[in-house]
Order: structure tokens, then C-alpha cells, then sequence
């Protein structure tokens, strides 16, 4: 029988959720989802010294906003309560036993300093990566070189110790890893891994594939960073038995620098302007506060699309896909192995793409907020009509404002070098029969004010085309925007008639 899919995203609550955990946990949902089966989110927090308390909350608030809530897991509880590592402390010990017990791990009384002292001692006869393995353990004080006896003393006595994984010295560990294929390892390059450390607590590779087991996941999905520790896992189930029922790995590719040089980092985004968090996060010790795509005025659509083609393709050249869409074409199989670099620009394109697809009114709203924060009131019809005429120029909710706030408030001072040489007589001449002959009008259309504007100038003998620039100036104090007879029409002719006259007076 098929068993069900069952998933799970495992952060380690130490900071701020980088985007690649968040595309991490939006793979591990889409698969869930795609098979009916069930999406856990479980948080790793074995390692005590680096805990940052409101990182969870972070992470929760983070998956609820990209929209990938999970089935089970800390908040939602579950079958499998407890879902936070620290809290299932008494489950592992049994394990670490278990493994002691059947000769593949064992106790180590070593203490920092001798640990230092054999790497210094294997670094000084060049071997290139010192570690604690099947050669080097036999120098070490462990229950594998003490007499069993002195070791029972040890033990009795509370000594400290750490349980050691014994990894084979001569074998080949073998996975078969969906996005990588066939993955072989040989035994001699890895360490005796500590599976529990001196404070009773396992480490992160006990802890995950205890876990693993007993949650029942059939699919680990998770950052290549993590392609090293699979084999020491491989083994792990090996010995405890459970190879038969052990998870599929699928390691994704990395995320890439916008150049493609590396890893993407945290630096990169303060660097280059951009985010590289879902939401904004307060850093404790320095004080400041970095941005996050919520804040920068991404939509979660967006940002779900920009996140999934980070490594998945659909095998052909569409690349909008909504949530529902992803669900049913989603698959493991079509994940690349290369990194895939962070291309910014690409993100803005799709933000740009789902802030169109937003309804007449969900348009307004966004203005709105702006509106409000400028205290300025504006019926609802101005508001339809302004998001209808910047439209062509919005990447992001606030350039709704940011396009437009020249319509809403009425230009005080006009900067003389902005124009420049545009101020021309020919301008002034036609301006001031056009306030003339807007003053008393209350509505214009586009087209007739487009008409008035060039029957004016046409008039004087004046091409308007010469004359437009200065135009927009007088109306906005400003030299780019929208359409400028569209803002003419929206505030129609007494309003447009005032301030071009505040202009001819400032600017004379
Ligand atoms: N706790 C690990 C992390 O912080 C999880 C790795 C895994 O999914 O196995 O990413």
C-alpha cells in the first residue's frame, strides 16, 4: 500500500527565516498538497547556545503570509506532539542506547582540550581534514579504547560524555537522491559524528532522523547545504533498523548571487537594495531593523512564483502559475541540480504581473493607505480613475501614491532648474490663455482637454508638442508621470487653470 506523503520543513529557530527555507517549505507544501498528504512543520532547536526567541513566531507568521500553512506541527499540534525538538528531549536517549548497545556508538570522555590536541597532532602530520574516525579514535578515550570496567567507573561516576556514531572505515554508503540521482559516499571520508552531547541533548543528526522515523516522513526536502549529512543518516537508519521505511532525500539546488558567484547571503541583500527575508526582521544586538519582500510590497502570489522557478521548471517555457496551478504541476522530478541565482529583477516582474491581475477595488485599496496617511480624502471614483491612469507605471502597492501623489496635492513650489530652458516664452503665452479658458470649467474630458491645449497653441502659431513638457511641469512641478491629459481631466479645469497659474507667477 501507498504510504501517505508526509513532509515536513524543520528550520532551526536561529534568526531571521531566510528566503531559501522559505522556498524550502514551499516545495515541501506544494508535494503535500499535490498528493493529499500532509505538511509538519517542525522546529530543530537541539542547539540551545544559538536560539533567538522570536524566531518561530517569525516562521509562522512568515509560511501564513507566503500562504503554506502547515497540517501539523508546534502551533497547529498533531499526531505527533511534541513538534519542537527541545521539548521531545526524553525520546532520543533510548535511541543513542539502543545504538551503544548494538556496537554502533559509543562513549566518548574526551575533553575540548584533547580534542584540540588531536587535530593539532593530525594537522602537524598533514593529514588534510583532521577528524575524529575509525583511525583516530583509537587514540582517543572512548569506550572503544578504555577497558570496559575504567568506563563503567566513568559512567557511574557522571562523568561527562558524548555517544559517538562508529562509522564503518571501509564502506561505500549509497543514496538515492530524487533531484541528484544515485549519491555514493565512502565511509572513510566521514566522522564519528556526536549523536548526544554532555548535556543529555542529541544533536541535530539524531534528533532529525529519530524524528524522521517517528513522524513517519516519506520525503526529506531540504537545502543542498545538507547533501554532506545524508550518509551519516543513511547509516543511522541502517543501525536503528528502520531502512526500510527511511524517507526519499531530495536535496535542492542553492540559491545563487544575482551574478552567480556564490551563495546568496544576507550582506547581499543590504548590498544590492533588495530583500533576502520574507517579512522584516528587528535585529536584537544592532538595533536596526532589515526589510522584508512583505514590507518592500511584494504580494505573496509574487513571491510564490519567484520562489518556485528558483529550482523548478515546468518543462516548458510558461512561468505564471498560481498556487492552485502549482499544486497540480509540482513535481520533485523536474527540480534542477545547479544553483540558480536570485534575479531581483525577475521577482519585481512577476510582483508587477499579480499587482495587475488585482480587482478595481483592491487597486483603490492600496492608494488608499497612502491617502490616509497623507490625511488627504478623495472620492472613490478620483481614486478608481488615478489607479486606472498610473497602472502602466506600478511595480509595487505604494507606486500607486508614489505615481500620483502630485494629483492629490496641489504643487507649492516649482523647482526652476528641473524645466530649464522648457520654460519658454511660447509656453507662457499659450499657458496663460489656457488658465484663461479652464478657470471656468469644471469638467474635462481627455479629449477636450487635449483639444483646448492644442487649438491654443495651434492657434498662437506654436507647435504642442513644444509645449507639453512645460505643461506637465505646471500642472505637477514635476518633468515625468502619467498621462498628462488624463491628469488634467481628473482634476479638471479649475484646479488645472489654478496651478498653472501658480506656476506662470512662480516661474516668471
Ligand atoms: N534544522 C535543519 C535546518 O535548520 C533542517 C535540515 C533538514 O531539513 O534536515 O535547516
Amino acid at each position: 500500500m501507498e504510504r501517505e506523503v508526509r513532509v515536513r520543513f524543520a528550520p532551526s529557530p536561529t534568526g531571521a527565516l531566510h528566503i531559501g527555507g522559505l522556498r524550502t517549505a514551499l516545495f515541501n507544501y506544494l508535494l503535500a498538497k499535490q498528493k493529499g498528504g500532509k505538511f509538519i512543520l517542525r522546529i530543530e532547536d537541539t542547539d540551545q547556545t544559538r536560539f533567538v526567541g522570536f524566531a518561530e513566531e517569525y516562521i509562522k507568521e512568515s509560511l501564513a503570509w507566503l500562504g503554506i500553512s502547515p497540517d501539523e506541527g508546534v502551533f497547529e499540534g498533531g499526531p505527533h506532539a511534541p513538534y519542537r525538538q527541545s521539548e521531545r528531549k526524553i525520546m532520543y536517549k533510548q535511541y543513542a542506547m539502543q545504538l551503544v548497545e548494538s556496537g554502533h556508538a559509543y562513549y566518548a570522555f574526551d575533553t575540548s582540550e584533547e580534542l584540540e590536541e588531536m587535530r593539532a597532532r593530525l594537522t602537524a602530520a598533514r593529514v588534510v581534514s583532521p577528524q575524529y574516525n575509525s583511525i583516530s579514535r583509537m587514540q582517543m578515550k572512548n569506550s572503544l579504547t578504555l577497558p570496559e570496567d575504567e568506563v563503567t567507573a566513568k559512567l557511574a561516576a557522571g562523568e561527562p560524555y558524548v555517544i559517538r556514531l562508529k562509522v564503518p572505515r571501509k564502506e561505500e554508503v549509497r543514496l538515492n537522491d530524487i533531484i541528484r540521482g544515485w549519491v555514493m559516499v565512502h565511509t572513510a571520508t566521514l566522522d564519528d559524528k556526536v549523536l548526544m552531547k554532555s548535556d543529555g541533548m542529541p544533536t541535530y543528526h539524531l534528533a532529525n532522523v529519530v524524528d524522521d522515523h517517528l513522524m513517519e516522513i516519506t520525503h526529506v526536502i531540504r537545502g543542498e547545504e545538507w547533501l554532506p549529512s545524508a550518509p551519516t543518516h543513511v547509516l543511522l537508519y541502517r543501525y536503528l533498523g528502520w531502512e526500510e521505511t527511511m524517507p526519499r532525500f531530495a536535496h535542492l539546488p542553492l540559491l545563487l548571487k544575482p551574478d552567480g558567484n556564490g551563495k546568496l547571503s544576507k550582506r547581499d541583500g543590504e548590498n544590492g537594495g533588495y530583500p533576502v527575508f520574507p517579512l522584516e526582521w528587528k535585529e536584537l544586538e544592532e538595533g536596526r531593523t532589515i526589510m522584508g519582500f512583505r514590507e518592500e510590497g511584494y504580494l505573496p502570489e509574487a513571491l510564490m512564483n519567484f520562489l518556485v522557478l528558483l529550482g523548478w521548471s515546468p518543462g516548458d517555457n510558461r512561468e505564471l502559475f498560481t498556487k492552485e496551478e502549482l499544486v497540480q504541476e509540482f513535481s520533485l522530478e523536474r527540480i534542477g541540480q545547479a544553483g540558480t541565482k536570485f534575479d531581483i529583477a525577475k521577482a519585481k516582474w512577476f510582483n508587477r504581473h499579480y499587482l495587475l491581475q488585482k480587482s478595481e477595488a483592491e487597486q483603490a485599496a492600496f492608494l488608499q493607505v497612502d491617502l490616509d496617511k497623507h490625511g488627504i480624502t478623495a472620492s472613490a471614483e478620483t481614486i478608481t480613475q488615478v489607479c486606472a491612469l498610473v497602472k502602466d507605471r506600478v511595480n509595487f502597492p505604494a507606486d500607486f501614491w508614489a505615481e500620483s501623489h502630485f494629483i492629490f496635492q496641489t504643487p507649492t513650489a516649482y523647482d526652476k532648474e528641473l524645466i530649464g530652458t522648457k520654460w519658454t516664452d511660447e509656453a507662457v503665452q499659450v499657458f496663460t490663455i489656457l488658465a484663461t479658458k479652464w478657470e471656468t470649467i469644471e469638467t474635462l474630458t481627455v479629449e477636450e482637454a487635449k483639444h483646448q491645449a492644442h487649438e491654443v497653441a495651434e492657434g498662437l502659431g506654436i507647435k504642442p508638442g513644444k509645449v507639453m513638457g512645460a505643461l506637465r511641469f505646471a500642472i505637477t512641478a514635476a518633468t515625468q508621470g502619467p498621462d498628462l491629459m488624463g491628469m488634467i481631466s481628473i482634476l479638471g479645469g479649475k484646479e488645472s487653470a489654478a496651478r498653472i497659474k501658480t506656476a506662470l507667477a512662480q516661474l516668471a
